[in-house]
């Protein structure tokens, strides 16, 4: 699971508007006048957050998509990453060489799925 399908990317923006919104309480509280920093700060967490769901909602087009298509998949044996390829693109030769797309080792790899 990568970072941007993880709940972590919440997590963290949840965790910082908790901050700002402590600052903000301490900020009326104490007349600290931090009103246009954090202003900023919420701004940021407000553009953190759209991008976030721009990306997931991108990257459920590609799974939607990824589905139409047999996917085949792989471990690498240097960095134990798993990855995906498409069956017609594995069916199209008898060997082919497969690139690790985490630590970018090389290796030729059977059609014959293990
Ligand atoms: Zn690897």
């Amino acid at each position: 699971m990568s970072f941007i399908q993880s709940r972590l990317p919440y997590g963290i923006i949840f965790i910082w508007a908790c901050i700002i919104f402590f600052f903000t309480l301490w900020d009326i509280f104490y007349q600290k006048e931090w009103q246009q920093e954090l202003l900023a700060v919420y701004g940021i967490l407000l553009i953190l957050a759209v991008v976030l769901i721009f990306l997931r909602s991108v990257h459920k087009i590609d799974e939607t998509a990824s589905e139409e298509e047999q996917m085949v998949y792989y471990q690498c044996p240097s960095c134990q990453e798993i990855f995906s390829i498409s069956k017609s693109q594995r069916d199209a030769e008898e060997f082919f060489t497969l690139t690790c797309p985490d630590c970018g080792k090389t290796g030729k790899i059977s059609t014959t799925p293990k």
